[in-house]
Formats: structure tokens, C-alpha cells, sequence
């Protein structure tokens, strides 16, 4: 059977950090299994959904490398849901109710004052005929809540949390749809998963008891008739796993992580390569590791291997694998991203001192110059005279230059190397010498030190 995923934001605003590992793993399970990854934009909530989120998204996966192999709309879907709520109404799976939002509030309230679950009672379902017809009469439009089937515990083996076992009468019945005629995420989700064939669910542990009613949703929408698409037609609901929250480094779901979204990463020089290592790790029992090919992340992909703990989100890890990430780049990857004129032998030059790429521009100015210009004592300047005559052009022009140099003034360590680089680049560390400097070049290296001779 076809492994199908579904990463389905609401695009009511950008993707997070927590969104994005969501999708990562998603898109992996999917790529693991040689399935298809879905994209399902949850937009049936007109008054939040925004197109410029829709967009976001997209781009954002984009940028991540996560293209999806299809992409859905929830808000271009709204017959089918219309269809599968009447079926559902005939069964006698959904009901209407009339509590406002401040009755349902003080009902809370009292139960959980007398120690109580805050479990909807069902007063709707008491409702005579004649009830009803007076909330109708003073235009009380009705909600709709899904019944839950009483009778049988809800249990499933997830992927992360192992077996799970919840009580239905310890849950309220759902609203399902608004007053105003309008969907709210539950049974659309659980319809669409039937009818896209979504054989895997994972997402965060925030959504284990939406779980929980979605699979009595998805058994009386097969016993109502709903037909699954293609493969999945013999699943009686698609296999689910939720994994841990992600949390900031201090432990606690932080308000910074719900805003840290692509766009200021890749404004952080953060490589897509390097959040996607990190995050296909983060929470699981692997060491987190820079690495780049996504071959290798997905072969030790595992749910298994996956935590119930929060997932700690660190900013210095993320650095951490961006620079090593960064570091082992090859050219052809980065050549379009760099500034003219770096070619294969100055982005190695440069790339073990770079964390960001954008830092590279600034090491190869090095390179091209103009360099600043610095101060040397009168015996350095007489050290850089003599470098600049002893200056040789050969397979390696700084380790002949060094040598000679060591030999006849009896420099060494930083004594003999501080000067020249300062004198050769304008800065007291930076990338290699032995590399930089056929880079510079044998007249521009000339030139610098006898400058940097005449002080
Ligand atoms: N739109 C829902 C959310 O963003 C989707 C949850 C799900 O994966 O089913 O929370």
C-alpha cells in the first residue's frame, strides 16, 4: 500500500519552527517509504485565512527542499464535506445545539467548581421538539456537535505514544460546524484523509484527543458509506503518531518559537540544509549531526526512535550545524549564491571561516582588496621589506615564503607569520594563507608588503 502524508497548516499565518518539523517529518516518512507527501491548505475559516499565507507556505517549503506531491484545498472542498455531514446527520451521528458560547462557559465553570470534567452534558439531545422550535423562533441559529458513540473505548498504537486508550464519555461531543453554516477543523480533516487516502497522520501531541474523536469520525463515515480513495480503502482509519512539542531552550513553549518561521532564518544566514538536520533529530534519540544529504537523514529516519519529551529548540545548536553545514558546502551548491569572482578555489578557501554565506563577501574582499591598511612597529617593516624580496611564485608561494623567511631572520610562530598575514590581508586571522595567497596573487601580494614596509 502507498505511504500518503499530509502536512495541512491553516494559513492564517506563517509557518513556525514547530510547522516546519512537523512537515519535515511528514515529508520524510513519505520519501521513506517511496509514498506521496500532501499538502492540505486547512483554510475553511474565511475570517482567518489569509492568500498571502498560501503563498508563504509555499514558498517556504520551497525553500526548505519539502515540495509536496500534491496539493489540496479545503476551502474548494466544501460540497464534499456538506455530503458527508448529511450522511452522517441521517445516521444520527450529528446534532444540533443552541448553547451560546457564555452558556457553554458557566456550564464549564460549575463542573469544574464540583471537581468535574469539563465534558459537554448533552442538554441538546434532551431537546423536545417544541424547544427547538422556540430557539428557532427567537433566531437562535443551532451548532452542530458530533455524537460520540459511547459504547466502546477508543484505543490506537501510535506511532510515538505507543497504545492509547481514551473513554468517549470523558470527552464532549465536538462542534463540528458554526451557527453561521462554517466548518471547523475536525470533520473536514478526518473526511479528507479518507478520500485522500492518508495512510499516516503524524503531527504534535497537542492533537492526541482530536485523535481520539477523528476515529470514531472516520468509522461512521465507513459506516455511512464514505469511500476511501484508492489503497487506503481497506483502512479503518489512517495509522497516527504525535510527537512531542517543540520547546525553547529554557523548557517552555515560548512565544519566540511561534514567530520563528523560514523568513527569519534565512535572513540569520540559516541554510534550509542545516534546520532540516537539526530538526529530523531534534526530539529523537539520534545525535543531532550536520548532515546535508537527505539520503542519509531519511535512512535513519524512524519513528522509534522519537521522544516523549518536549524536544528542546536551541538557537547555538542550530549555529552549530549551519556553520559545519556550511563548511563541507560544495561549490556547485553555492556557486549561484556567491559574489562574482569566487570561484572553486576561493569558496574553499573562505568557507571554514564563514557562518554564514553571506559572511563570504567579506573574506574574499581579502582577496580583491582594497585591504585596510595597518600599523607595524620599524622592525616589522623591515621584516616585510625582506618578505617582499624574498616573495617566490611557485605550486605553494606562502610555505616558500614562510620557510625562507624562518630561515634567514629566524622568526617563529606568531611573530613570523602575524605580520605577514596583517600585512597581506588587512586582518590577524581569517582564512588559510597557503590558500589565500595565490589568490591574492604574486603582484598584488608584492605590492602589499612593500606597502605595508613603507608603514
Ligand atoms: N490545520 C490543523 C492544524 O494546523 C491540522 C492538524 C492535522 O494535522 O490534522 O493544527
Amino acid at each position: 500500500m502507498t505511504t500518503v502524508t499530509r502536512f495541512a497548516p491553516s494559513p492564517t499565518g506563517r509557518l513556525h519552527v514547530g510547522n516546519i518539523r512537523t512537515a519535515l517529518h511528514n515529508w520524510m516518512l513519505a520519501r521513506k517509504a517511496g509514498g506521496r507527501f500532501l499538502l492540505r491548505i486547512d483554510d475553511t475559516d474565511p475570517e482567518r485565512s489569509r492568500e498571502e499565507y498560501v503563498e508563504a507556505i509555499r514558498e517556504d517549503l520551497a525553500w526548505l527542499g519539502l515540495q509536496p506531491d500534491g496539493e489540496e484545498r479545503q476551502s474548494a472542498r466544501l460540497s464534499i464535506y456538506e455530503a458527508a455531514f448529511e450522511r452522517l446527520r441521517q445516521a444520527g451521528r450529528v446534532y444540533h445545539a443552541y448553547e451560546t458560547a457564555q452558556e457553554l462557559d458557566l456550564k464549564r465553570k460549575i463542573q469544574l467548581g464540583r471537581g468535574l470534567p469539563p465534558v459537554y452534558d448533552r442538554a441538546a439531545l434532551e431537546l423536545s421538539d417544541q424547544q427547538r422550535a422556540e430557539n428557532e423562533a427567537k433566531g437562535i441559529a443551532p451548532h452542530w456537535r458530533f455524537r460520540l458513540d459511547h459504547s466502546a473505548p477508543i484505543e490506537w498504537d501510535d506511532g510515538v505514544r505507543g497504545k492509547q486508550k481514551f473513554d468517549p464519555a470523558q470527552l464532549s461531543d465536538p462542534v463540528i460546524r458554526r451557527a453561521d453554516g462554517s466548518w471547523l477543523y475536525m470533520l473536514p480533516s478526518a473526511v479528507d484523509d479518507i478520500e485522500m487516502g492518508v495512510t499516516q497522520v503524524l503531527r504534535g501531541e497537542d492533537h492526541v484527543s482530536n485523535t481520539a474523536v477523528q476515529i470514531q469520525m472516520f468509522t461512521a463515515l465507513h459506516a455511512a458509506g464514505m469511500a476511501s480513495a484508492g489503497s487506503a480503502a481497506s483502512l479503518p482509519h489512517p495509522a497516527f503518531a504525535h510527537e512531542a512539542l517543540l520547546v525553547g531552550k529554557e523548557g517552555k513553549l515560548s512565544k519566540r518559537l511561534g514567530s520563528l518561521g523560514c523568513d527569519a532564518f534565512s535572513e540569520r544566514g540559516v541554510e534550509p540544509h542545516a534546520l532540516i538536520a537539526l530538526l529530523a533529530r531534534l526530539g529523537t534519540s539520534l545525535p543531532v549531526e550536520p548532515i546535508a544529504d537527505r539520503g542519509a537523514l531519511l535512512e535513519s529516519f524512524d519513528l522509534s526512535t522519537f521522544g516523549r519529551a518536549p524536544a528542546r529548540f536551541d538557537d547555538a545548536d542550530l549555529d552549530r550545524v549551519n556553520t559545519a553545514i556550511i563548511h563541507q558546502m560544495p561549490y556547485a551548491q553555492i556557486a549561484d549564491r556567491l559574489p562574482e569572482g569566487i570561484d572553486e578555489a576561493g569558496w574553499h578557501a573562505i568557507r571554514p571561516n564563514l557562518e554564514t554565506v553571506a559572511q563570504a563577501g567579506d573574506w574574499w574582499q581579502l582577496v580583491t582588496g582594497p585591504i585596510e591598511p595597518c600599523d607595524f612597529s620599524k622592525e616589522d617593516q623591515a621584516f616585510l621589506a625582506q618578505a617582499a624580496s624574498a616573495l617566490e611564485w611557485n605550486d605553494d608561494p606562502w610555505l616558500a615564503l614562510t620557510a625562507q623567511l624562518k630561515e634567514s631572520t629566524g622568526r617563529k610562530g606568531k611573530q613570523l607569520f602575524l605580520p605577514l598575514r596583517l600585512a597581506l590581508t588587512g586582518k590577524s586571522h581569517g582564512p588559510d594563507m597557503g590558500e589565500l595567497l595565490p589568490l591574492i596573487g604574486e603582484a598584488e601580494a608584492r605590492a602589499r608588503l612593500e606597502r605595508a614596509a613603507r608603514g
